[in-house]
C-alpha cells in the first residue's frame, strides 16, 4: 500500500515491521503456549531482521537487473524521484543489505562460539560434581566398612564409644553414627547429643533397611535416599555394615550405621562457579530429587521430570515440568554417578538468548544509525553530482545570444560535459533560427500592414477622383457634426452638382466627362482645403462638402467665387475641347446640433440644390436653418 503511494520497499518495510509486523508477530507467538515464552523477543526481532534482509536484497536486484524486472515493475507505479532521493534509496538498499549480512554472519559464528562454551561449561560443571559425589560416597562407604571391621576388635564399650566419635570426627558428612546390637537395639551413637534425645537400649532400629540388608546380606548396605527423620530436611542415605565379635562365626553381632549428610552437593553446587548461571539437580535412580540449585525451587525428593525441547540441531534444550519453572527453557547435561545417580547441569536458555537478543539490537541500531548516515551521505553526493547540471541549466537558461556561456567550474563527469557542449551547439542553433524568424515575422507583419493601410484607403477612397467616397463621408460626418455640436458651431452641408453632364458625357465621350470629374474634384479639394473641411464624391458627378461656417455671407461670396473659377476654367484633355461647364450648389447652413443625421442635412441641401437647378442653374442657393424653423436666404 505505501509502495502504490510512492514510498520506497525498503523504507515501507520497515516502516511496516515497526508498527505493524513486530507487534503482530509478538502477539501470535504469545497467544501461542506451545512456544517458549523466552523466545518471544528474540524471534520476533529475528523475523523483523530476516525481512529487511530480503527486502534490501530484492531493491539491489531490482536496481541492478532493472531491465530484467520490467514485468513486475510495470504493475507499480512509477516512482518519479529527485537525484538525492534516487541516491538515497541506493544508499539505504546497499547499506542495509551489507549491515544484515555481516551482522548475520556475526550472530551465527557468535551462537556457534557460544553453544560450545555452553556446553563445555556444563561438561565441567557436570564432571566436577560428578567427580565430587563419587569419590564422596566411596569415601564414606569405606569408611563404614573401616569402622566396622575396627569396631569388631574392640571389646571395650567406653572405648568403642571412642572410637565412633573419632571416626565421626574424621567424617563430617555423617550427619549421625550408631551401632546397634544383634536385636536391633541401638548401643552407640554420635553425636553424644542425640543419644540424650535416644534412650539407649531402648530405641530399636530392627524395622530399618539398613539393618535387615547389613544382618541379613552381611555387607555393605547403602540405602535410598529419605529426609531425616531428627534432622532436619537434608536428603540423606544410610550407610551400613555388619559387625562381628571374635572369630564372626556366629554372624553378624550387630551394624553400624553413618547416615549420610547428602546437602553437601549444595556447597560444592556453590563454590567454583557462577552459581547464577549453572544450576545443578541431582537425582537418585528413581529420579527424585536430592539436590537441586536453590533458584529452581524444586522440592527435595519429589520426582524430576522434564520435557526435551530440541529443535533442529541446536542446543539440548528442556523445559521443566514444574510450575514453578514454567514456561523456561534450560539447555541440559546430564552424567551418571557409579550408583546410577545422575547429575544435570542446566543453563538457563534466555542466557544464550539474551547474548543474540542483545547482537541483535546492536544489529537494528547499526542499521538505524548507518541509515541516518546514509541519507547525510546521499545528500552531500546528490549536491555534488547535481552541481554541475544545475550550473549548466542556470547557463543555459540565460538566453546568452553571443554564445558566451561559461566553462563549468566544478569537477563535472564527462557525460555531463559532452550534454553541456551539445547543448551549447543546439541553443546557438536556436539563437539563430529564432533572430531569423523574428525578422521574418517583422518583415511580413509591415507588409501586411502596409497592405491593410492600402485597403483601408481604398475602401474610403473613390478610385477616380481620389476624393473620399461616400462611405468614408458618412461615417465621418457624424464625427464633424459631434465636434462642430459640442462647439456650438455651425455646419455647412453643400451639394454641388455640374450641369448638363449628360451632354458632355454624350457629346465628348465618357473618358472625358471622367476627366471633367477629376478636375471639378481637383478644384473642389484646392478650394475647400482648411483641416476640418471635409470633401467627398457623393456619387456620379454630386459632391459634398460639410465644413464650419461662421458667416453664410461670407460662405455665399465664397461659393460664388468657386462658381466663377469652375465657369472660367478651359476643360481639355486629349485633344477634346476646351469647353466651359458650370455648377449648380445647393447648401444647408445652421447650428450642428439642428440633426445629427446626414439625410436632414441632405433632404435641406438637395431642395436648395433642386432649386439652384430650377432657377437656371450656375448658381447656389443657401437653406441657413433656424432649430426652430428653417428660412430660406
Ligand atoms: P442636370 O443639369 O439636371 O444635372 O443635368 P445632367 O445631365 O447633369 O443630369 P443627369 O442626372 O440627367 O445626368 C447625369 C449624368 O452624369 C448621367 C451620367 O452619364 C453621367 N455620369 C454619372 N457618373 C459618371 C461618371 O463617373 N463618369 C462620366 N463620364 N459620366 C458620369
Ligand atoms: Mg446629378
Ligand atoms: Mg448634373
Amino acid at each position: 500500500m505505501l509502495r502504490a503511494r510512492g514510498w520506497y520497499v525498503l523504507t515501507a518495510d520497515l516502516l511496516y515491521w515497526l508498527v505493524i509486523g513486530m507487534p503482530l508477530t509478538a502477539l501470535l507467538i504469545w497467544s501461542n503456549m506451545e512456544f517458549a515464552q523466552s523466545f518471544v523477543f528474540f524471534s520476533v526481532l529475528k523475523q523483523a531482521i530476516n525481512a529487511m534482509l530480503y527486502t534490501s536484497l530484492a531493491c539491489i536486484l531490482l536496481f541492478t537487473f532493472n531491465d530484467y524486472f520490467q514485468s513486475i515493475k510495470s504493475s507499480q507505479p512509477p516512482l518519479v524521484k529527485s537525484l538525492p532521493k534516487w541516491l538515497l534509496y541506493s544508499f539505504w538498499s546497499i547499506s542495509a543489505f551489507f549491515v544484515i549480512c555481516v551482522s548475520l554472519v556475526l550472530s551465527t559464528n557468535f551462537s556457534e562460539f557460544q553453544k560450545a562454551q555452553l556446553e563445555k561449561e556444563l561438561e565441567i560443571n557436570n564432571n566436577y560434581i560428578t567427580h565430587i559425589g563419587n569419590s564422596y560416597l566411596n569415601e564414606h562407604q569405606q569408611a563404614i566398612e573401616n569402622i566396622a571391621y575396627q569396631l569388631s576388635y574392640i571389646t571395650d564399650p567406653a572405648e568403642r564409644k571412642r572410637a565412633l566419635s573419632k571416626f565421626h570426627h574424621l567424617y563430617p558428612g555423617f550427619l549421625t553414627m550408631l551401632t546397634a546390637s544383634k536385636q536391633g537395639k541401638i548401643e552407640l551413637a554420635s553425636p553424644s547429643s542425640i543419644m540424650e534425645k535416644l534412650v539407649i537400649g531402648q530405641f530399636s532400629v530392627v524395622d530399618r533397611p539398613y539393618f535387615i540388608h547389613a544382618m541379613e546380606e552381611q555387607k555393605l548396605f547403602v540405602s535410598d535416599v529419605f529426609l531425616g527423620r531428627a534432622f532436619g530436611n537434608d536428603p540423606i542415605i544410610a550407610i551400613s555394615a555388619p559387625l562381628y565379635q571374635g572369630d564372626g562365626l556366629n554372624g553378624p553381632s550387630g551394624i553400624v550405621e553413618g547416615s549420610l549428610n547428602l546437602g553437601m552437593f549444595g556447597l560444592y553446587d556453590k563454590i567454583g562457579h557462577d552459581e547464577k548461571l549453572i544450576k545443578t539437580i541431582v537425582t537418585d535412580q528413581n529420579d527424585r530429587i536430592i539436590y537441586s540449585s536453590d533458584s529452581l525451587q524444586l522440592e527435595t525428593l519429589s520426582g524430576f521430570s522434564y520435557e526435551d525441547r530440541a529443535y533442529k540441531n541446536s542446543l539440548n534444550l528442556i523445559s521443566l515440568k514444574s510450575e514453578k519453572n514454567e514456561g523456561e527453557m534450560f539447555i541440559h547435561k546430564q552424567t551418571q554417578l557409579m550408583n546410577d545417580w545422575k547429575i544435570h547441569s542446566l543453563i538457563e536458555h534466555k542466557f544464550s538468548l539474551k547474548n543474540i537478543e542483545d547482537l541483535y539490537l546492536v544489529m537494528f541500531l547499526t542499521l538505524f544509525v548507518t541509515l541516518l548516515a546514509a541519507s547525510f551521505f546521499a545528500k552531500r553526493f546528490a549536491i555534488h553530482l547535481s552541481r554541475p547540471l544545475r550550473f549548466v541549466m542556470d547557463e543555459l537558461s540565460k538566453g546568452k545570444k553571443t554564445g558566451d556561456f561559461r566553462d563549468v567550474p566544478y569537477e563535472t563527469p564527462t557525460e555531463i560535459q559532452k550534454l553541456y557542449q551539445e547543448l551549447r551547439v543546439n541553443r546557438l542553433a536556436l539563437l539563430d533560427n529564432q533572430e531569423e524568424l523574428q525578422k521574418q515575422v517583422f518583415k511580413r507583419t509591415e507588409e501586411l500592414n502596409q497592405a491593410n493601410r492600402k485597403l483601408t484607403e481604398q475602401a474610403n477612397t473613390d478610385t477616380l477622383t481620389g476624393l473620399y467616397n461616400r462611405r468614408y463621408f458618412e461615417k465621418n460626418f457624424k464625427m464633424m457634426q459631434s465636434i462642430f455640436s459640442r462647439n456650438n458651431s455651425n455646419l455647412m452641408y453643400a451639394i454641388i452638382d455640374l450641369d448638363f453632364f449628360k451632354n458632355i458625357n454624350d457629346t465628348h465621350g465618357h473618358l472625358f466627362g471622367d476627366y471633367c470629374l477629376v478636375t471639378v474634384a481637383n478644384m473642389l479639394k484646392k478650394f475647400f482645403n482648411r483641416d476640418s473641411d471635409l470633401v467627398a464624391r457623393f456619387g456620379g458627378e454630386e459632391f459634398v462638402v460639410v465644413s464650419q461656417c461662421d458667416d453664410v455671407e461670407i460662405l455665399r461670396s465664397r461659393m460664388d467665387e468657386f462658381l466663377q473659377q469652375i465657369a472660367a476654367y478651359a476643360f481639355k484633355d486629349d485633344g477634346k475641347g476646351p469647353i466651359t461647364l458650370t455648377i449648380s450648389v445647393g447648401i444647408a447652413v445652421g447650428q450642428a446640433k439642428y440633426s445629427n443625421l446626414g439625410e436632414d442635412w441632405f433632404a435641406v441641401a438637395d431642395e436648395c440644390l433642386y432649386e439652384a437647378k430650377d432657377n437656371g442653374r450656375n448658381q447656389t442657393k443657401i437653406t441657413v436653418i433656424d432649430i426652430s424653423a428653417k428660412v430660406n436666404v
